[in-house]
């Protein structure tokens, strides 16, 4: 067995277990573990001293997840309705998400598919990838595609090389992205091995990692190893981070973490405002709180470590930026706000 499946075997799945080592509430933490799984990496939970640990606030069950009433829907991004196939989400035309895993080593407590990830009906099967697959082939405006899940890392390599062959069979397939939370969760399942197969990849189109940092105490030396492994073999890395309200709603952590991964060749590509999911009402932040720390980053943080915040919006209307209000005015003489407060005149009329 190898060392990522030693962690796996070894994680958190028992609320008794977690209640015991944290001092919390068996019973709360089984009634919410119940609904929406528990699983919590020993990588992850070796990181954790206490509660108001930004991991443990990612990671651990909360009795508000059971009472949330902010937030009506339990698919905000209406994916359901934009299944041709199950498993399959098709709301751009030239790109679709293919869901080809149904767990993760760890479950974040504000997922976006905290609906169905590790619940029965998430269950990718074999022949439901090949739909999938069989759905993009029969489609040639889709040029990009998008392994998701789940955590697409939860395959073997066996499994995800087929998987990777088959959509490079497909002529009109460019591009290939695979998001992961496993450099933060189970950095050792990036082996050697993993990586040269990736690297491989890189001969039939370009196959960026997209990774998920959401705060820089989740940069440990092992995460950093892992992605340097990435790094080396030539896989590009972009990141995704969701804002998270007493988590990493401040411009000095984001700059922090931001920089952190520009550092490591990580480009930050999205800052996430929290989709409207059910029992996740506790991590959301205003809009004004992202528009606020986006202004404040826009200047001190190199350009290349800035990412775009974005809404996607409820009812599958798909992804919107919010930024800070910079254009004050247009028409023949334009008015722009400059990050550090002054307004500029700006001559249009060409
Ligand atoms: C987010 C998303 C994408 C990718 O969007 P980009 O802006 O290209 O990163 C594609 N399809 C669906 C359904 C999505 O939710
Ligand atoms: S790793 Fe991704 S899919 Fe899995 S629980 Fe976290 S946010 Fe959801």
């Amino acid at each position: 067995m190898e060392l990522w499946q030693q962690q796996h075997k070894a994680s958190i799945t028992d609320p008794r277990q977690l209640a015991e080592k944290f001092g919390l509430d068996a019973e709360v933490i089984r009634r919410v573990a119940e609904r929406y799984p528990l699983r919590i990496t020993p990588h992850t939970l070796n990181l954790i001293q206490q509660l108001d640990d930004p991991l443990a606030r990612q990671f651990f069950p909360d009795a508000v997840e059971l009472t949330d009433d902010t937030t009506p829907f339990t698919d905000p991004l209406n994916e359901e309705a934009l299944s041709p196939v199950p498993h399959l989400v098709h709301r751009y035309p030239c790109r679709v998400l293919l869901l080809v895993a149904g767990s993760c080593f760890s479950y974040c407590r504000f997922c976006t598919r905290k609906r169905k990830v590790g619940c029965r009906e998430m269950a990718v099967s074999f022949g439901d990838v090949l739909k999938g697959i069989d759905y993009i082939a029969a489609h040639p405006e889709v040029n990009e595609v998008i392994l998701s899940g789940g955590d697409p890392l939860t395959m073997s390599d066996r499994l995800l090389g087929d998987i990777l062959a088959r959509l490079r069979r497909i002529p009109h397939v460019e591009v290939i992205r695979i998001g992961s939370r496993v450099p933060v969760v189970l950095p050792q399942r990036i082996t050697p091995a993993l990586c040269e197969l990736l690297q491989r990849q890189q001969f039939h189109g370009p196959l960026y990692f997209l990774t998920h940092f959401n705060h820089p105490s989740e940069l440990t030396e092992e995460t950093i190893d892992a992605c340097q492994r990435l790094v080396r073999a030539g896989v590009p890395l972009v990141n995704q981070t969701v804002l998270l309200r007493d988590i990493n709603d401040d411009a000095a952590v984001l700059h922090q973490l931001f920089h952190s991964l520009h550092r490591l060749c990580i480009r930050p590509y999205y800052l996430h405002q929290m989709d409207l999911t059910c029992g996740t009402g506790h991590f959301r932040t205003r809009l004004e709180t992202g528009i606020k720390i986006m202004d404040q980053l826009r200047g001190p943080l190199s350009g290349l470590a800035v990412p775009t915040y974005i809404v996607d919006l409820p009812g599958g209307h798909g992804k919107v930026p919010v930024t800070p209000d910079y254009v004050q005015q247009l028409g023949a003489q334009a008015r722009l706000r400059a990050a550090d407060g002054t307004v500029v005149e700006y001559p249009n009329g060409v």
